[in-house]
């Protein structure tokens, strides 16, 4: 087998899932490989080096992984937005559109100090539309989001030029 050197290496499509006709991007293969998920850590922090960073906000479910592993190493706080009904004090939330109909995502609503520097987790960017839900939720509350990072980026859905048009830094780690 060839030697793997890159993140993109780590990470396994599967056809057919969730529906017919849908490419899965599985990250799974990469948290579960000890050079690979530092490999992935190392590099999503990479351009954020030397900059203010007061919290990690990470999208549910693989951003949690990825944002609790980025808090961690920057000896910060995690926050975790997550699809409604799931978090247990009071929240925010802010709907937005999927392929077939909508979704719902919530933050709680002390989690963020107004004036705080942000960095958002994702595992991928696909249409932009969970990213931008979770940017206007953390915006709500005052926060500043300083970058948005990505281990991929599906370019054809065109979510990295929606959310550099709200003005965000994007940083993916390949496509
Ligand atoms: P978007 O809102 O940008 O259209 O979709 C991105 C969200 O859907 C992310 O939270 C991401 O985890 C999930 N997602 C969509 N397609 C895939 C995929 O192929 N692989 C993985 N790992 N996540 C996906």
């Amino acid at each position: 087998m060839a030697k793997k050197t890159e993140v993109k290496d780590y990470i396994r499509t599967i056809v057919d899932f969730p529906h017919e006709g849908i490419l899965f991007r599985d990250v799974t293969t990469l948290f579960a490989d000890p050079r690979g998920f530092r490999m992935a850590i190392d590099q999503m922090l990479h351009s954020y080096a030397g900059e203010r960073i007061d919290k990690v906000i990470g999208l549910e479910a693989r951003g949690f992984i990825l944002g609790g592993a980025i808090a961690h190493q920057l000896s910060v706080g995690f926050v975790p937005v997550r699809k409604k009904g799931k978090l247990p004090g009071t929240t925010i939330s802010e709907e937005y559109k999927l392929e077939y109909g909508e979704a719902i995502v919530e933050i709680h609503d002390d989690a963020i100090q107004p004036g705080e520097k942000i960095l958002l987790v994702d595992d991928l960017l696909a249409t932009g539309g969970t990213a931008e839900a979770g940017i206007k939720l953390v915006e709500r509350l005052g926060g500043e989001i300083i970058g948005c990072v990505f281990i991929i980026d599906l370019p054809d859905l065109g979510g990295r030029k929606r959310l550099e048009n709200l003005g965000m830094d994007v940083t993916v780690l390949c496509e």
